[in-house]
């Protein structure tokens, strides 16, 4: 971090500070994983505010995920404390609300209008539509819509017309709203986006990727000027080889026409990799080389020349392959490297030890988690779990929220986060009388979801509405603390932009990574995001990388066949080698030093 005399873009390399200096064009940066693009982007900004006159408040930085807006802030906080309170970090959606609170009176709605979570929206359908089938069919009908990038300003189908007109009687957005309503009023209302631009003079954003349709046209509104020139402030930084949300509507060919948005603007690559080791770099790039959208990348380890390769594992079920990661955790625990065994070497003597924080689990599918965690509970490892759903759609969650309504707050009503917690805890108890049979699943599920929202409960001062208004903005369940004592249990999906000394990717197998459900079609650009998802986990890894599958077309669920997936054949012997449990052998060698 910067001396007393220094800049703050000491902290980055050559290549980096290049591109963290270029403040008079647009900017996209675009690089491969562990190039420090979001550490540039953060130095940068905190250059502009501290170096470049730049007032703090002017700054805008959006990011897809609440945890990585976080993390962004505190990140600032460090480079540049005295001015980092002003700069907005926003997440798109948290963006969107900003304006609509701002603006609220224009799209009619109050004040103190609030976000419709899941349940919500599928009452509402259902009152539109006639019945439950039907109103799931409209929430898809429009969601499939808000995918295929329709313009908000199109008049809607009927159904949906009313859908809208009801969310809107009961003073209710719902999430794909937060972004098309801001859309639509800024396009159509250029003064008013004109105060926005003046606000926002530089902006950044990371991930950009994965930015969709409506994300798109919302910065567009920010970042063009009135004239319909792009200004020279808008900071984009991705990479299009780890665009992974296809299905939600993103479309990574903004990022590859940035140059054509916004002529005049720069173009800088990072070459360096400073996260993982070069076997893993290498098999990295190896996997997604056939379907690349960056020609030419050279991405170049900066450290561990040397290393372990990549770990491959053939398991015989889902059971073996969680006991394999175990166990390989355990031995990596103890110090010892498993890929050698046979000779017994301890690898990394001198590196530091690694801790349970340091190992990450991925799968394609949450429901992998199941065994991963079963084998852990059973080898006494502590975990967390992180999972992509939004809280509000979170088993128990809707029920609880429901009741939540009918349980009146009791005492003082300004007795804060306190006062909310302990109705959400009566509520709980209250869906467990009301609900016919309720099982011990359930009660339980409506525990654990108490447990869930009591932190959130406490951020919202005690007020039942803004608890409403976090929760459809909290895009992910977001309880795993990456310092915690504990191994992290992901979904790809969710660990983009992380990082872990050890990582196992579990699940490599054909039907699982490409994930194909029974009666899918073989659709090629789904197949791509398949492989760029596993280019994602693999760059997780810093200094060990494993890829296990597990044999038997059962234990696969989905559509697994049993058969390793086919991504895993561009790997050759320079970057990965085939392992076997370590847990046998050990045994082996134990039987055999008692014997002697
Ligand atoms: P991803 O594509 O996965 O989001 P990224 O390009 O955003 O990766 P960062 O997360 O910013 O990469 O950086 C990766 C790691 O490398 C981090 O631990 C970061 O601190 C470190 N790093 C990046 N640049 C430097 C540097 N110049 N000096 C030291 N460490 C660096
Ligand atoms: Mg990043």
């Amino acid at each position: 971090e910067p001396s007393s005399t220094g800049s703050v873009l000491d902290g980055l390399d050559a290549e980096q500070r290049a591109a963290a200096g270029i403040v008079d064009a647009p900017l996209l940066i675009v690089a491969g994983p562990g190039t420090g693009k979001t550490r540039t982007v953060t130095h940068r900004i905190a250059h502009l505010v501290t170096e470049c006159g730049v007032p703090p408040g002017d700054c805008l930085a959006v990011t897809f995920t609440r945890r990585a807006a976080t993390e962004m802030t505190q990140r600032l906080l460090g480079l540049a404390p005295r001015h980092a309170g002003e700069v907005t970090v926003d997440t798109f959606h948290s963006l969107g609300a900003r304006i609509l609170r701002e603006q609220h009176a224009r799209v009619g709605l109050g004040s103190r209008f609030g976000i419709a979570d899941h349940a919500t929206q599928l009452a509402v359908a259902t009152e539109v539509a006639g019945d439950d089938r039907r109103g799931r069919d409209l929430l898809k009908q429009l969601s499939r819509a808000r995918r295929a990038g329709g313009d908000p300003q199109q008049p809607l189908p009927d159904g949906a017309q009313r859908y809208r007109a009801k969310l809107r009687e009961r003073d209710l957005v719902d999430f794909d709203e937060l972004i098309e309503l801001p859309v639509t009023l800024l396009e159509t209302d250029q003064q008013l986006a004109g105060l926005y631009r003046d606000r926002y003079r530089w902006i950044s954003v990371d991930e950009y990727q994965d930015v969709d349709a409506q994300q798109y046209r919302l910065l567009w509104q920010l970042a063009a000027e009135p004239t319909g020139e792009p200004a020279g402030n808008l900071t984009a930084i991705g990479d299009p080889d780890q665009s992974i949300y296809r299905f939600r509507g993103a479309d990574v060919g903004f990022f590859l026409r940035f140059q054509r948005d916004f002529p005049g603007a720069r173009t800088v690559h990072l070459t360096r990799n400073y996260r993982s080791s070069t076997a893993i770099l290498d098999g990295a790039q190896q996997v997604i080389t056939p379907d690349s959208l960056v020609p030419d990348r050279a991405l170049r380890a900066v450290h561990g020349s040397d290393g372990a390769r990549i770990g491959l594992h053939r398991a015989s079920g889902t059971a073996d392959e969680a006991a394999f990661v175990a166990r390989g955790i355990e031995r990596l625990l103890g110090g010892a490297s498993f890929h050698a065994l046979d000779s017994g070497h301890v690898e990394d003597e001198g590196d530091q030890a690694l801790g349970l924080s340091d190992f990450a689990v991925l799968y394609r599918t949450d429901r992998q988690a199941a065994a991963i965690a079963e084998a852990l509970t059973r080898a006494g490892l502590p975990f967390q779990k992180r999972s992509h759903d939004r809280l509000a759609d979170r088993p128990g969650v809707a029920e609880l929220l429901a009741e939540l309504r009918y349980v009146p707050a009791c005492g003082d009503p300004h007795d804060g986060g306190s006062g909310l917690a302990d109705r959400l805890r009566r509520a709980a108890r209250a869906a467990v009388d009301r609900l016919p049979g309720a099982d011990q699943a359930t009660t339980a599920e409506l525990h654990t979801a108490v447990d869930l929202l009591l932190p959130l409960a406490e951020r919202c001062d005690g007020d039942p509405e803004q608890l409403f208004t976090e929760l459809s903005l909290g895009v992910e369940v977001d309880t795993w603390d990456p310092r915690a004592d504990r191994i992290s249990l992901l979904t790809l999906h969710a660990a983009k932009g992380l990082e872990f000394p050890a990582v196992f990717v579990v699940g490599c197998a054909d039907g699982l990574l490409p994930l194909r459900w029974p009666g899918d079609g073989d659709d090629e650009e789904s197949r791509r995001e398949e492989r760029r998802l596993l280019f994602v986990g693999m760059t997780r890894a810093q200094r060990y990388l494993y890829l296990s599958h597990a044999t038997g077309s059962a234990a696969n669920g989905a559509g697994g066949s049993g058969e390793r997936s086919p991504f895993l054949a561009e790997l050759d012997a320079s970057t990965s080698e085939w392992i076997g449990d370590p847990a046998p052998r050990r045994k082996r060698r134990e039987t055999q030093l008692r014997l002697l």
